[in-house]
């Protein structure tokens, strides 16, 4: 019985979730905060100086999944966290 109630509301928690806005290939919650695209997990680890010569552009780190998450324009173009922020902001 515990456990139904239990799984139950996990399931309602799943359902519910803080209203998540998708942009630059991932997606963001209502403080302007990263959000991993796979897991929805906040992201909090982003990457400046990769050990990949051929990866020149910074990256947000999900812990949760384990993924290099990449902003990307919407030309498709890989582009830094503050550029996106400042795009985002302003619309
Ligand atoms: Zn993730």
């Amino acid at each position: 019985m515990v456990f139904r109630q239990d799984s139950f509301l996990f399931y309602l928690h799943n359902r519910i979730k803080p209203k998540l806005i998708s942009g630059f290939g991932i997606f963001w919650d209502r403080n302007n905060n990263p959000v991993c695209p796979k897991c929805d997990n906040i992201l909090t680890d982003y990457i400046k100086i990769s050990n990949d010569p051929f990866i020149r552009t910074p990256y947000f780190y999900c812990h949760k999944c384990e993924s290099n998450i990449y902003l990307k324009d919407e030309n498709g173009n890989t582009i830094d966290y503050k550029d996106a922020i400042n795009k985002f902001k302003s619309g």
